[in-house]
């Protein structure tokens, strides 16, 4: 198992976005959800990528937008606000696999069985044209996009939930709602058999719910607790340039200025000097070798690690990577290193952002 040296520290600079995202609810509602939302890796890499491509990027405009649906975390708010006086479980980000991988942003479990909310944070006019199964979204300066109906997504994670509890000899009732939390959305339409709501309609839907019968006792409900939360598993979205289909030509290098977010600081002895604002620092490269990790690839060469720190010695490289808690694979001119996913796990966990503060 990799160690977290006392002098390594990841840098979370996004403290204030990051609070709306992750979301501690233990401390307020003691025991109900099980499982708190995921380190927001996606999220993570997103404002790395944000940094280092072009404003003028074909997808610089959609990065921005992903960027503002992964904060916005309103159904949460949702839950930490009512108390519901019947026993329930909640999941945020549940990440199973069965016949398929699948993900579920919110999963309330009660004696009633299982209610899957699929959260749609999407501004604009929205349609479902009768004839495919999309939704289309215009915006007010006319821009109209197109994305996957959420019917659609919401059948599939229901079928594969079911094969999921199937596999195990489980029966639960499994039924579901697309929430959309922009409260001002305006729907023109709507699919007949999808549930649509507003994250304000949700705790009046899940009490009602709570009015049919029960169907499972106190002890199925502890064994499906248990099941979901030792079947998870950490989605690793890195690097996001496979993932959003972004070249890796289009990520710019160089160290990055904790003070002022320029790229490209100066190596100088035992450390790094911004050319724009003469900021000295010790540990930047570290922000930005995850960045490549994150960005880039799941590996890093020395020579990879050299071009993107823009440092010339083979051994200032060799000192840098080895000096951080990373996995190191190959030897001598063939090693490479892989950044284990946990790290960042560990070093969110224990930053002030992973706190979560109520707004
Ligand atoms: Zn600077």
């Amino acid at each position: 198992m990799t160690k977290i040296g006392s002098n390594y520290n990841f840098l979370f600079p996004y403290g204030f976005q990051l609070k709306s995202v992750l979301r501690s609810a233990e401390e307020v509602n003691g025991q109900l959800i099980v499982k708190k939302r995921s380190v927001p890796y996606n999220l993570i890499g997103m404002h790395a990528m944000q940094e280092r491509i072009l404003p003028t990027h074909p997808f610089a405009e959609k990065l921005k937008e992903r960027i503002r649906i992964a904060q916005a975390g309103i159904v949460d708010q949702i839950f930490l606000k009512y108390q519901f006086g019947f026993e329930h479980y909640i999941f945020h980000d549940l990440n199973l696999t069965s016949t398929g991988k699948f993900q579920l942003d919110t999963l309330f479990l009660s004696p009633q069985g299982v209610y899957i909310l699929e959260i749609k944070n999407i501004a604009g006019r929205i349609h479902f044209p009768n004839e495919w199964n999309q939704m289309v979204r215009v915006l007010d300066n006319g821009q109209t996009d197109a994305f996957e109906c959420p019917s659609v997504q919401l059948e599939r994670n229901c079928f594969l939930l079911e094969d999921w509890f199937h596999s195990r000899n489980l029966s639960v009732p499994i039924t579901g709602a697309v929430v959309f939390t922009q409260s001002r959305q305006l729907i023109e339409n709507s699919r007949p058999r999808l549930t649509m709501l507003f994250p304000y309609e949700l705790p009046n839907v899940l009490r009602k719910r709570e009015q049919k019968p029960p169907i499972l006792d106190s002890k199925t409900l502890s064994v499906i607790v248990h099941e979901l939360s030792s079947a998870h598993q950490d989605f690793n979205p890195f690097p996001l340039c496979n993932t959003m289909n972004i070249s890796p030509l289009d990520i710019k290098s160089g160290v990055q200025c904790e003070n002022c977010g320029m790229l490209g600081m100066d190596k100088i002895f035992r450390g790094w000097i911004c050319p724009g604002c003469h900021h000295v620092s010790k540990r930047a490269h570290q922000r930005t070798i995850q960045d490549w990790f994150m960005l880039v690839s799941e590996t890093m060469t020395n020579r990879e690690c050299r071009e993107f720190l823009h440092v010339s010695a083979n051994y200032t490289a060799a000192r840098l990577l080895g000096e951080l808690p990373l996995e190191p694979e190959g030897m001598s001119r063939g090693r490479f290193y892989r950044f284990p996913l946990n790290l960042m796990k560990e070093d969110y966990e224990k930053s002030p952002d992973s706190q979560g503060t109520l707004h």
